[in-house]
């Protein structure tokens, strides 16, 4: 039986980046004061930060270490979780509707279920966009989830097995990532690191047998951020070999080969698919919420879903436009910076809509962008109202790009307890192998 009955309902679905964040918070001021309930749902029972994706990917991270219980956040935080996946919202009744589930041996688990609400927050995030590109989801691997993380490392590690095992010196692994954007990137030193370290520990998959392809449509690798970042990546890129082909579009995908618009053949042991990003498809039709190309939900800077006061969205499921003071406006870009920001705001609108107050508008502080290019550096811009934009490369760079993840981990866990997590991590670094290497 639910306790705080009779209270405001805020129910918040997604626990991603921005989600977790926002009940978090409002658990800690709100539900510790009993002045509303909060509910959490999320189609999973553990979070992790998604910008980790491509270590779990290449196995320089154990996800399992890294993972946070919904359960034991609540618990910790004052306010609720249920495990669902939400498909449909009636508007009227100002309810949601949860799918049924069933465990992990496809036993019925919960019934499709309806959850009451007064306040929504819709924060589901993205996966990524193939553009319906032929092949694509038969023949890749992608990034959006725990789960793809594994199943990409489990296919390296079962390719190099095989590897190790033939009398061939010789055999290439050729890994073709579609998408040189940030994840693509990321991902691309990562596997090229990863490549190092299995050698080291016995297995065939040394760089002189890992060719690494990095396909992008745009002109140049990173073409969503300045052409100073782009052009520091790409000389890291070319230094520690990573092929790239830029003003390249992929027409098909086949199991052992990729095909290009221009007509290019490209031998491939793995495809993994890194380009672009949609919201999930039930936002489309979800009872007359506004939505754009990429089901992303038109939201208001107060974070309000254009047409319904009651609903609010965050994070990359949104897509929120900011007007400045100089008459251009701008989309806010899905990042993980824009989801935390987007969290603190609505924690404060939650609360003044609770007093009645006018709610306050969006304004979006980019504060830079950081590359990582694994242990090999990183590479990105900083900007601070004062010292305007700061280019930083290397040992520098990789720690500002570290911090980000530990910020996320302090809103979570607060300062105390993530100065504890940072010893733990370095105790597993020292007592464990560098690599996840099953
Ligand atoms: C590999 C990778 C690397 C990245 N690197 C960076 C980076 O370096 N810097 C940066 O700023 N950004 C980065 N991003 C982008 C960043 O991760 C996202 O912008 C951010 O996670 C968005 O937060 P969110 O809360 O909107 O969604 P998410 O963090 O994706 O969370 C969405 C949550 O909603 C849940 N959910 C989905 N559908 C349903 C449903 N129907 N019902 C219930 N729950 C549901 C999911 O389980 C998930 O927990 C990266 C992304 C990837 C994939």
């Amino acid at each position: 039986m639910n306790k705080n009955q009779g209270l405001h309902r805020i129910v918040i679905v997604g626990g991603g980046a921005g989600g977790l964040e926002l009940a978090t918070r409002l658990g800690r001021t709100l539900g510790r004061k009993k002045q509303a309930d909060i509910l959490l749902i999320d189609a999973r029972m553990t979070h992790i930060w998604k910008p980790l994706l491509h270590e779990v990917a290449a196995g320089s991270l154990n996800s399992y270490s890294d993972e946070l219980n919904y359960l034991a956040q609540a618990s910790w935080n004052h306010f609720r979780f249920q495990p669902g996946t939400m498909n449909g919202l009636n508007r009227k009744e100002k309810t949601i509707t949860l799918a049924s589930t069933t465990d992990t041996s496809n036993t019925p688990l919960l019934p499709e279920r309806t959850i009451e609400y007064d306040t929504l927050v819709i924060a589901v995030g993205s996966h990524t966009n193939d553009f319906n590109t032929p092949g694509a989801q038969e023949n890749c691997l992608f990034l959006d989830s725990r789960e793809q993380a594994e199943r990409i490392h489990q296919h390296l590690i079962s390719r190099s097995m095989k590897i190790t095992e033939q009398e061939d010196a010789d055999t290439t692994t050729n890994i073709a990532i579609i998408g040189a954007g940030a994840t693509g990137v990321e991902l691309a030193a990562e596997l090229h690191h990863a490549a190092q370290l299995m050698s080291r520990y016995g297995l065939k998959s040394d760089v002189g047998n890992t060719r690494i392809t990095l396909l992008e449509g745009g002109n140049r690798v990173l073409p969503a951020l300045p052409e100073r970042i782009s052009k520091g990546v790409q000389l890291q890129l070319d230094r520690i070999g990573i092929h790239t082909m830029t003003g390249t579009l992929v027409s098909q995908i086949n199991k052992d080969n990729l095909e290009t618009r221009d007509g290019k053949n490209i031998e491939t042991d793995v495809t993994i698919w890194a380009a672009g990003i949609k919201g999930p498809q039930f936002l489309q039709n979800l009872d007359g919420l506004e939505t754009n190309k990429i089901n992303q939900l038109l939201v208001h800077p107060t974070l309000q879903t254009t047409q319904d006061d009651n609903i609010f969205s965050l994070g990359d499921c949104a897509s929120c436009t900011i007007t400045q003071k100089n008459g251009t406006s701008f989309t806010v870009p899905p990042r993980a910076q824009a989801a935390h920001q987007q969290a603190s705001l609505l924690t404060k609108n939650i609360k003044r809509r609770l007093q009645q107050q006018e709610l306050l508008s969006f304004e979006y502080r980019d504060h830079g962008s950081l590359i990582s290019l694994s242990s090999h550096s990183a590479v990105g811009n900083l900007m601070g109202n004062l010292t305007g934009s700061v280019m930083l490369e290397g040992w520098l760079a990789r720690m500002f790009y570290l911090s980000l993840y530990r910020l996320h981990q302090i809103a979570l866990y607060g300062f105390w307890r993530t100065g504890m997590l940072m010893v733990k991590d370095l105790l597993e670094r020292s007592t464990t192998p560098k690599l996840k290497l099953h």
